[in-house]
């Protein structure tokens, strides 16, 4: 029989925008879902809270984003505000939009989603659940707990701590206890010595094993294991803090043998990565092997700047003898669609600029590989990077003098490089072709920021360093507490760090983010200092 729709489709409004209710799993970013994920790369809107992994939001290109989460100083929203500001995007005029509410863990489960999808329903709205890896499950699966096992435990059951306004909450206590079944406990550490006391009042044997497990699936997982008896002292005696779970059952007692035991010696590490909107670098994943919580987020976007006098007359001047120098990646992808658009242009009338590309120089080997993407020749390439490297090799490789050398780059760029074209000979026409603009950070990361929880603050670009230092200083306050050391790339970075009056901590020998990501590595394996 054919399902039938929960909602009469006359009574939901056909302009209103779309809900949906997506869990992001309990902290470990790749736990969300591919259904969540996909929703989260191509919504409009999204609603967030604390809870959720901050990586996950830097996935989400949407326009429009609002934290709903406790601010800086503690204050969560209320849960009706919450509610009806996702009604009031719903409704919103205009075309109707895809809306993500992006819940921890799973919506439904003690995380108030059944409050606001039925809140959307009544008015209207067409929503749509997207369930989540739970915590209560994932959590202790990562700390070496199977919530079920046969000849353990015949069940699970999820249970909330802590009542709405604190205190216990009113469970079947006896029930808990006879059902033999295994008690996963949310929001319940202040609550902890009380529910094992009713435990025990109510007949379980004080020598059932328990475990704690806090920030369950992150990097700073810290979980105790102990008798029944003993659990809320050891978890006090261990600092153990919310967000925690707690099960108590014979599967606890596994723990010891399937907790993860791989060497993580960057566990426990929080690593910000702060780099150029459109550059992802694989080799961060090194760092997450090794343990490390790393935020790879935007600090930075580049936007190129279109048909400026200056732009369009070097697309006019440029001939295949002149040389086009090029010293970054950015610099390189606006570049080869400036020149692909232009050929474009000149093929439906003439075929003969087929293969027509000016003297290709990249400074770098990453720019290079920009270049050979897009189906360019490089046509010199120094043996080392940097541009002192690019000029030698430009003269020995017998270029006239006094040949036209074209520098696409950034609106900021300064005359270092011009001037040490001319010394050589060659004649300097640097070009601005793209600017650049700050990304505002996530709450949650200037909240991490701001309290000293980073270890390492990684900037990527001088571009990086002006954005956060200029629209976020509260952000230095952070940097003061002695915890979180600031690395960058390359000696530009640096010289960036230290003029807005921040210590620079770390510089790899050579300016590469795999050797950055190296010497990451070794700072902070311990024994090193
Ligand atoms: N909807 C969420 C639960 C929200 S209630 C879910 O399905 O997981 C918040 C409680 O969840 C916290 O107080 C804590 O008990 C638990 N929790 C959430 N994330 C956790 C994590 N990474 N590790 C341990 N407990 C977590």
């Amino acid at each position: 029989m054919p399902r039938k729709p929960s909602q009469d489709p006359e009574q939901v409004g056909a302009n209103f925008s779309r809900v949906f209710l997506v869990g992001a799993g309990p902290g470990d970013p790749d736990l969300i879902t591919v259904k969540g994920l996909d929703l989260l790369e191509r919504c409009d809107v999204l609603v967030y809270d604390s809870l959720v992994p901050p990586e996950l939001i830097e996935r989400s290109p949407a326009a429009e984003k609002h934290y709903v989460g406790k601010t800086l100083g503690g204050h969560a929203m209320p849960q009706d505000e919450i509610t009806s500001l996702l009604v009031r995007l719903a409704k919103a005029p205009g075309p109707p939009r895809t809306i993500v509410r992006l819940k921890g863990g799973d919506p439904y489960v003690f995380g108030r989603g059944g409050e606001e999808a039925i809140t959307c329903a009544r008015a209207g709205i067409p929503v749509e659940v997207v369930p989540g890896v739970t915590a209560g499950i994932a959590a202790l699966a990562y700390a070496g707990v199977p919530v079920t096992h046969r000849g353990l435990s015949k069940g699970v059951v999820l249970l909330t701590g802590h009542k709405a306004r604190g205190g216990l909450p009113d469970l079947p206590w006896r029930g808990l206890v006879d059902s033999g079944l295994s008690l996963v406990f949310y929001m319940g550490v202040t609550t902890l010595s009380s529910i094992a006391r009713k435990l025990i009042l109510h007949g379980m044997d004080p020598d059932t094993p328990a475990i704690t497990v806090q920030e369950g699936t992150l990097p700073g997982q810290r979980q105790v294991t102990g008798p029944l008896h003993a659990i809320a002292r050891l978890v006090t005696e261990h600092g153990i803090r919310p967000p925690a779970i707690t099960a108590v059952g014979s599967v606890a007692g596994l723990s010891p043998l399937l907790s993860r035991q791989l060497p993580r010696p960057l566990a426990g590490r929080i690593i910000v990565f702060l780099r150029a909107e459109e550059r992802h670098y694989s080799e961060i994943s090194q760092l997450r092997s090794a343990g490390a919580r790393v935020l790879d987020i935007p600090g930075i976007r580049f936007l190129p700047l279109t048909d400026t006098p200056r732009i369009t007359d070097m697309m006019r001047s440029l001939e295949a003898s002149h040389v086009v120098l090029l010293t970054s990646s950015i610099a390189a992808e606006f570049f080869s669609s400036l020149l692909h658009r232009q050929l474009a242009g000149k093929q439906a009338t003439n075929s003969s600029v087929a293969g027509w590309q000016p003297v290709m120089v990249p400074t770098s080997p990453s720019v290079s590989s920009v270049l050979v993407k897009h189906g360019w020749e490089v046509t010199i390439q120094a043996g080392t990077p940097g541009w002192a490297a690019s000029l030698e090799s430009m003269i020995s490789s017998g270029l006239r003098k006094g040949t036209p050398v074209w520098m696409p780059r950034s609106t900021v760029a300064d005359d270092q490089l011009p001037e040490a074209v001319r010394k050589a000979g060659f004649l300097p026409l640097p070009v601005p072709i793209y600017s650049s603009h700050p990304v505002p950070l996530s709450m949650d990361v200037r909240s991490m920021l701001v309290h000293g929880r980073v270890d390492a603050l990684v900037f990527l670009a001088p571009s990086c360093v002006e954005s956060v230092t200029s629209s976020m200083p509260e952000i230095l306050k952070g940097l003061d507490t002695g915890r979180t050391i600031v690395a960058a790339l390359g000696p530009k970075t640096r010289a960036a760090i230290t003029r807005n009056g921040l210590s620079c901590h770390l510089v790899p020998s050579e300016y590469t983010v795999p050797a950055l990501v190296k010497a990451i590595l070794r700072y902070f394996e311990p024994g090193s200092s």
